[in-house]
């Protein structure tokens, strides 16, 4: 079995390491992440600048580049092979409901989905990476139980992970969940730069809007790790009737199917 690591927060975050030190024994494993912070880079590929790939002294590859970059390169040359798993983080913070939008470490998983392999982006759900030595253990049980079946099944996968920052003694069994949702974000933080201009920081994520039973907001604040399948089809299927007879009023050009 051959395992391709990456992250969004860098090739020298405590997480990546931890995660790497965790299952490096349970496969052939090879990390390829960021060369600095890419948090919040979602699936962005770059297009208009040359990658570098270089090595660390810990073996570790990274890229001058965002999550998605460093799994497309892997996966499309560099490695030379096609790894059985693509796992990613463990990320600084949580990726729960509306975050596996921006998240990069879910965007670096997802890379690998798109290319037909299953992959698990890992999360703690606070920033400051508190008892990651039990996160890293999460990580290593959950990764080897799909080592032992599911990878080997046809249909790719792709699990989010969210794991509390707890001892591990104190964290609670896996559980399946839907996504919640997430109120708008915070206000943007406008200050002045020495320049004078007015420059503006992205404000923190909104707090949870849906976190009710059934969601990762509600098991992790219970103590669970929670799991949450994702799949990439963005079609709005519930409202798919609706929008066919709104658009048979359009004339020709709202036929469905066209
Ligand atoms: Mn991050």
């Amino acid at each position: 079995m051959k395992i391709l690591i990456s992250n969004d927060d860098g090739y020298q975050a405590p997480g990546i390491v931890a995660l790497y030190e965790a299952i490096k024994d349970l496969a052939e494993v090879e990390v390829v992440a960021p060369e600095h912070n890419n948090s919040a880079k979602s699936n962005a590929l770059t297009l208009h600048s040359p990658l570098y790939v270089h090595q660390a002294a810990s073996g570790f590859r990274y890229v001058n580049g965002t999550p998605a970059d460093c799994v497309h390169v892997a996966l499309t040359g560099l490695l030379g092979y096609r790894p059985d798993l693509v796992v990613s983080g463990i990320n600084n913070g949580a990726n729960m409901g509306d975050d596996t939008i921006y998240s990069g470490t879910v965007g670096a998983a997802m890379e690998g989905y798109l290319f037909g392999i299953p992959a698990i982006a890992f999360s703690q759900t606070q920033k400051g990476w508190a008892h990651l030595d039990a996160a890293a253990r999460k990580a290593r049980e959950l990764v080897q139980r799909m080592l032992a079946g599911p990878v080997s099944e046809a249909a790719p996968w792709l699990l989010n992970v969210n794991i509390p920052n707890l001892p591990y003694a104190e964290l609670k069994p896996f559980r399946v969940c839907r996504l919640g949702r997430r109120h708008a974000a915070e206000k943007v933080i406008s200050q002045t730069s020495p320049h004078g201009e007015t420059m503006y920081w992205i404000g923190g994520a909104g707090p949870a809007k849906d976190s009710a039973e059934g969601t990762d907001f509600h098991a992790t604040a219970q103590g669970h790790v929670s799991i949450t399948p994702l799949k990439v089809d963005l079609t709005d299927h519930d409202g798919l009737s609706a929008w066919v007879q709104a658009a048979t009023h359009l004339g020709q050009a709202g036929e469905a199917g066209r």
